[in-house]
């Protein structure tokens, strides 16, 4: 029996879609987190280095904001280490006892 959880995680696909297998298991990586990245926005200059080295991809650098998906930010910080400008920052998790 699938939980409620695992369903809400389970995607499905024609066969033409995904051949080897129509089920596919998405992962909620955003809830590895014990820390969350934020950007300064005063800081930030746009360059775009955070996104080309984020591994999960998900962040998004718009003409004026960069935006992070924290549903599939796996907290990993490779982002605070490699910006530039120094304008990400770790905040700690609400109850993660980071
Ligand atoms: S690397 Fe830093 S300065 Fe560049 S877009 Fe990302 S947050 Fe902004
Ligand atoms: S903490 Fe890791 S996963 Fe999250 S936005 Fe930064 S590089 Fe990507």
């Amino acid at each position: 029996m699938v939980d409620e959880e695992e369903a809400s995680m389970k995607y499905r696909f024609t066969e033409s879609e995904a051949p080897l297998g129509r089920d596919l298991y998405v992962l909620e990586t955003g809830k590895w987190r014990t820390e969350r990245p934020c950007v300064d926005a005063e800081a930030c200059v746009l360059c775009g280095i955070c996104a080309l080295y984020c591994p999960t991809g998900v962040i998004d650098v718009g003409d004026d904001v960069v935006s992070i998906d924290l549903q599939f930010c796996k907290g990993c910080m490779i982002c605070v280490r490699e910006c530039p400008r120094e304008a990400i920052e770790p905040v700690p998790e609400e109850g993660s006892g980071a």
